[in-house]
Formats: C-alpha cells, structure tokens, sequence
C-alpha cells in the first residue's frame, strides 16, 4: 500500500482547497428543513453545477465522458477535502453520478451516453434506483416486475419499493423480467425509465426519523422506449452486477469522513453536556468509548485505502468492500450508543429542547440503523465473506 503523495496528488489537493476556501462562503445555505425534497433537489444540483463548472464533476469519470479522469487515490482526495472543508454532499445527485452514469459509460449505447451523461454531470438530471421490489431484496433476481415488448416499447407493470428519491427523480434506473421461463438470473433488463411517463405513481414512505428519504414506485403499463434498454435483452443481470460494482465500491468513502466528522462534534458535544454536576467528558469510560471508535475509524480509512491501492494496481480488491461495509456498520452503531449515553434523557427527542445541538446525533443515532440494510444486508455480506475469505461451503 503506497502512503505518500505524488507530486501531481500533492499539488491537486493544494488547488482543491483554495477553491474549496473560495468557494464555500458564496454558497446559498442548506435547506431549513430535512424534509423537504424540492428544496433539497434544487440545494444539491445546485452544488453539483458549481462542481461542474469548476471541472470538479464527475472526478473519476473518464475525460471523454466529460470527467476529470482522476486516479482513485485522488478521487480519495476529492472526498477527503471536500468532506474536511464541510462542502455539501453529493444528495439527490448519487444515483446518477455515483452508478448509473458509470454504468451507462461501461455498458450505454453512444447516444444515451450523449443524452445522460453530460445532464447528470451538469445537475440537471437527477436519477433514482429501481432494483428492490416488496419479495426481491437480498435475493434480487427474483424480481418480478414484467415488461413485455409492443413494438418499439417495452409495456412495463409491477411494484418497485424503498426507491430513495423518487420523487425528485428525473430517470431512474430500472430492472425488469422480460424472459419469466428463463432461470432467474438469465430474464431480466436494465431499463432507463423516464419518470414522468404516464402510469407512474409514487407514493413516500416514511422512515424512522420522520424523513421520506425512499419510496414505493408502481408502474401501470408504463411504455418505455426499446432504444433506453442498456446491454442486451435478458442480460440485464450482468449489467447490474456491474452497477453493483460502482455502487459497493467507494460509494461509503464519503460516509466514512463523515462520520469522522461527527465524532469529532460528539467529543465537542461530551465537554459541554452536564450531569451531577460534572461534564460528560469528565467520565473515563465515555472518553474511553470515543477513543475506541476513532480509532477503528482510522483503521476503516486504512482498509479503504488499502482497497484503492489494490484497485488502482489493476487487482481486485476481492471482498474488501464486504469486509469495510461489516465494520463500518458495528463502529457506527458504537458511536450511536456512545452519543445516546451522555445525552441521556436529551438523547430521547428527534428535537432539540436543550438546544445543545443534539438533533443531528439523534438522527444519526437512528440512520446508523439502516447501514445494516442498505446496499446488500450485513447477513448478505457476512455470506461473502465466509465463502471467499474463509472458504466455508457455498450457500445452497
Ligand atoms: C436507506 C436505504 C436506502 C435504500 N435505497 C434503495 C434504492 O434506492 N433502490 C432500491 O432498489 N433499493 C433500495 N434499498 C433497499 C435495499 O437494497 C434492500 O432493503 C436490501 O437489499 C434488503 O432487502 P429486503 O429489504 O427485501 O430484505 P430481505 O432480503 O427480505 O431480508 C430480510 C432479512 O433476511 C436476511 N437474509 C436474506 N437473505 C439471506 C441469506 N441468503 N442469508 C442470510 N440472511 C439472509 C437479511 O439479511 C435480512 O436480515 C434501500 C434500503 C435502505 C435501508
């Protein structure tokens, strides 16, 4: 693994943070509100044109699909700047950068490459996913969701679930059965539905902290275009696994410096909370918790840049991203036990009555949850890692 900067890595991150300190005061603030959608659509893409016009978008995309064409040690450069200087998050924009436009730059036709790629980049496009369904989650190909083919279309019905950011959504990247007496795996496609075709309903769905981050979507013969399919018809479970590839890769880097970043306001947050007359702080065994979870988030960035180091030598950083999505989600949900026991009693409201600036903890108390679900269950990832780290039987 290669610790030291290059001097191209060196000088890209010294340019990157004038432009950061440049920048970040002239942007507008963030929505008041976490709950507001057309807000926080209009505050993201808005950052990611400000990206785009700086030549900051699409980092490590290639540079004929518009990108910057970076390594991934200064995409991790990127991130870790961008993330220090408490830039904006990439939002509502993370389907459409993060997987769908790599996987239309590996598997997309030029003219949906013409289409999709520079609109995703500039923030005008904003796209969501359509893979999980309410009996095909962990075990995906078994979705059901069915298009048949009229023409020039495909005529698509069935019920997407848990489709974060659907309602603001623009594109979305779907998956559907085309072949049902095929074996699972070998009858499926990968659409690009346009969410404003007729027979598309949305409905939010809350989540444990009062948010409608996600979504269930259902399509009532929703005609989707022939010239939108990506890959071939019936290999679209190819073509996700290649999504999938993008999507498990560094999409947690980002996360991971934030919650870096959250420790060190908890640690703030221990010194100003009091109880029986003392600081929170003032407790060993609380600094002691601290201590430990940053330290294995310092051995988490370790493993990511471990991963990269491997990818960018042109290996495979075989089942690295299970192993870094298993411990993230145990370390995060230390640090959510940490943050609920000196709170105490503050810790039981998603408000703030004491205004000690507690809300974001709790929040994050509770999403932290959620790390064991999203992308591929903990379960799911521990199977991985049990057949190819240590070589157990495969599962049946
Ligand atoms: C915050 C968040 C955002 C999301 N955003 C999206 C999105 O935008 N688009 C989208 O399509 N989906 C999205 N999802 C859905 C997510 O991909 C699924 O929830 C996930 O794949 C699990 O599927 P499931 O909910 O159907 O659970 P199930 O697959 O039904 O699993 C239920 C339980 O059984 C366990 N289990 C299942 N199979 C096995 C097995 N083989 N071995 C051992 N245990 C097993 C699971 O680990 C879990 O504990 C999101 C989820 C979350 C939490």
């Amino acid at each position: 693994m290669r610790l030291a900067a290059t001097p191209d890595e060196a000088a890209f991150r010294a340019d990157l943070r004038a432009w950061l300190a440049e920048t970040l005061p002239t942007l507008p603030p963030a929505p008041a509100t976490h709950d507001d959608w057309v807000a926080r659509r209009a505050y993201d893409t808005g950052w990611q044109r400000t990206l785009h016009d700086a030549g900051y978008a699409g980092t490590s995309w290639p540079t004929e699909y518009g990108g910057r064409g970076l390594t991934p040690s200064e995409e991790l450069i990127f991130l870790e700047e961008t993330e220090r200087a408490g830039a904006p998050y990439v939002g509502c924009n993370f389907v459409g950068t993060l997987h769908a436009g790599p996987t239309l730059i590996a598997e997309g036709t030029a003219e949906q490459q013409a289409t999709h790629l520079p609109a995703i980049l500039r923030g005008d496009h904003v796209w969501c996913q359509g893979f999980s369904e309410p009996e095909a989650g962990s075990d995906l190909a078994s979705l059901r969701t069915r298009a048949v083919r009229d023409g020039d279309h495909y005529v698509v019905t069935g019920q997407k679930i848990w489709t974060s950011h659907a309602h603001v959504a623009d594109y979305c990247e779907l998956l559907v059965r085309t072949d049902p007496d095929a074996p699972k795996h070998k009858g499926i496609t990968w659409l690009i539905l346009p969410m404003d075709a007729p027979g598309i309903e949305v409905r939010p769905l809350k989540t444990l902290t009062g948010v409608s981050e996600f979504n269930e979507m259902f399509l009532d013969e929703v005609r989707i275009p022939v010239e939108n399919r990506v890959g071939a018809e019936n290999d679209g479970w190819r073509v996700t696994m290649v999504t999938f590839s993008f999507e498990r890769g560094t999409a947690f880097v980002g996360e991971l410096l934030g919650s870096m970043r959250l420790l060190d306001e908890l640690s703030g947050l221990a010194r100003r909370v009091t109880r029986h007359g003392a600081t929170a702080w003032d407790d060993a065994s609380i600094r002691h918790e601290l201590a430990e979870v940053g330290a294995d988030l310092d051995a988490l960035w370790a493993l990511i840049r471990r991963n990269v180091s491997i990818a960018q030598a042109g290996g495979d950083a075989g089942p690295g991203g299970s192993v870094f999505k298993l411990a993230y989600h145990d370390t995060r949900n230390r640090m959510g036990d940490v943050a609920m026991r000196l709170l105490g009693r503050a810790g039981l409201a998603l408000g703030d009555p004491l205004d000690l600036a507690v809300a974001d903890h709790v929040e994050e108390r509770l999403y932290a949850l959620s790390l064991s679900i999203a992308a591929g269950t903990s379960q799911v990832q521990r199977n991985i890692v049990g057949e190819r780290v240590l070589g157990l039987p495969k599962e049946r």
